[in-house]
């Protein structure tokens, strides 16, 4: 079973690239039984569709807000980093 810190930073990765099955697979039973990591996905979602909205709309490249969604999205990651490591991991 993949631990907190590993499923936050696979679903990090995959705003950057597609994770394989295996990994789909790992982190996929991992969120079945943690709540905060299905919490992390969700937060990572809304950035991940944030972003691909940017894309999808060339004008806003130019837009500094993606900087700041950027800088949010890492500040989010940060925090429940550190909310996980006041807390018993699960194995
Ligand atoms: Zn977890």
């Amino acid at each position: 079973m993949l631990s907190c810190k590993e499923v936050s930073q696979l679903v990090s990765a995959s705003v950057d690239r597609d994770l394989s099955f295996g990994e789909r697979v790992g982190v996929g039973l991992h969120l079945w039984i943690c709540n905060k990591c299905r919490k992390f996905v969700h937060n990572m979602t809304l950035i991940k569709n944030e972003f691909r909205q940017l894309k999808a709309e060339p004008e806003n490249l130019c837009d500094p807000h993606i900087e700041l969604s950027a800088a949010a999205g890492e500040r989010i990651r940060q925090k429940l980093l550190q909310c996980q490591c006041a807390h018993p991991r699960r194995t």
